[in-house]
């Protein structure tokens, strides 16, 4: 029998919208899903989580994992993976799970895939989708069927559906032996108060088009317009003209929002990588020839200076 575990994301005090998009999936799929939950003050969540179909919470809720800890949260997750017997364990793309994913696997002697972009369950046979080469390719990769699976999915994959919260059922773990080899001092956050990449359904992202800083603030109207995440490529990042946790990319933030808006950005493969799988593109750039125009739903060829101020009253009009 297929039992999955989903390990949860929390952000300011919130579970992060693609933690619900995978237990939304699994509910969907006809799957059982129990999640596991680490952090400090974490476990009035629970509900929630049991609103989205996980049938136990496993919570791991100490001020010693109020800050990231590999260690920590590792054996919090493997506890709960022993407890609820799970043969999978699915986590959502993001800084932390790149680092836990691959290292549950190697403590529990499992299978491992990161980066899922599609995922199709037959009986207990688990195939997933894979990007490869900067998306040229997308590798088929089957499980095998026995020990534990752990794969990573892209956040965006999956759509949330509603839910209203519910009591859970709560099984609560000891906070796990600190290891302090590695110890997170502090938390720097760069952006605080924007909506992170990875939470948001609309992007909008710019590139060296918008010429230089006043170009990002030109266009952040629009951004706050949508209730959209600002996003970023290489060259803009580079160049030092937006914080480095907003470059989209093989080399950054992989996002499949429900859109993306690209506007002055090229369209290098190294940008498409990690937006290609948005589920609506629109583009707007004053060369025709622009390769971003090659993957984007709605292209608008022409000069975002003149561009960008008619789309903020349209999307203002519509608001109102
Ligand atoms: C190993 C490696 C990893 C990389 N990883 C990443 C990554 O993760 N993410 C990433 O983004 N890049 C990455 N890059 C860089 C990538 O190759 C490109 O250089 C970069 O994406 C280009 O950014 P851009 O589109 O902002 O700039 P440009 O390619 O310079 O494009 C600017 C665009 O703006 C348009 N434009 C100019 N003025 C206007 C205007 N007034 N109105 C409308 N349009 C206008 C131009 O027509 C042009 O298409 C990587 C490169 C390498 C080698």
């Amino acid at each position: 029998m297929v039992k999955i575990v989903v390990v949860v994301e929390v952000k300011a005090g919130e579970v992060r919208k693609p933690t619900l998009e995978l237990l939304s999936h699994i509910r969907k799929s006809g799957f059982e899903a129990d999640a596991v939950i680490a952090g400090e003050n974490v476990k009035g969540l629970a509900d929630r989580l049991a609103g989205h179909g996980a049938g136990t919470v496993y919570v791991a809720d100490d001020s010693s994992l109020s800050l990231f800890s590999v260690p920590a949260y590792l054996g919090a997750i493997a506890e709960a993976v022993e407890k609820s017997q799970a043969n999978q364990v699915w986590f959502s793309g993001s800084e932390s799970s790149k680092v836990l994913a691959p290292a549950l696997a190697a403590r529990m002697d499992g299978a491992y895939c990161g980066d899922a972009i599609g995922v199709e369950m037959e009986g207990e046979t688990l195939t997933v989708d894979h990007p490869a080469m900067a998306t040229k390719v997308i590798q088929k990769v089957r499980f095998r069927n026995e020990g534990l699976k752990v794969l990573v999915i892209r956040s965006g994959t999956f759509d949330v559906e509603p839910a209203e919260p519910k009591p859970a059922h709560v099984v609560e773990l000891a906070a796990p032996a600190l290891d302090d080899r590695v110890v997170t001092k502090e938390v720097i956050q760069e952006s605080a108060g924007e909506i992170d990449l990875g939470d948001a359904s609309t992007i909008v992202s710019v590139g060296r088009g918008v010429k230089g800083p006043e170009g990002i603030e030109f266009v952040r109207p629009l951004v706050d317009a949508l209730g959209a995440a600002y996003g970023a490529t290489r060259a803009v990042v580079d160049s030092g003209w937006m914080p480095h946790n907003t470059q989209v990319g093989q080399t950054g933030r992989v996002v499949a929002p429900d859109v993306y808006f690209a506007i002055g950005v090229s369209g290098a493969i190294q940008h498409m990588a990690g937006m290609s799988g948005s589920k609506l593109i629109i583009a707007v750039n004053k060369d025709p020839d622009a390769p971003i125009f090659s993957i984007a739903d709605y292209g608008i060829v022409g000069d975002l200076f003149k561009v960008v101020p008619l789309l903020i009253d349209e999307v203002k009009k519509v608001k109102s």
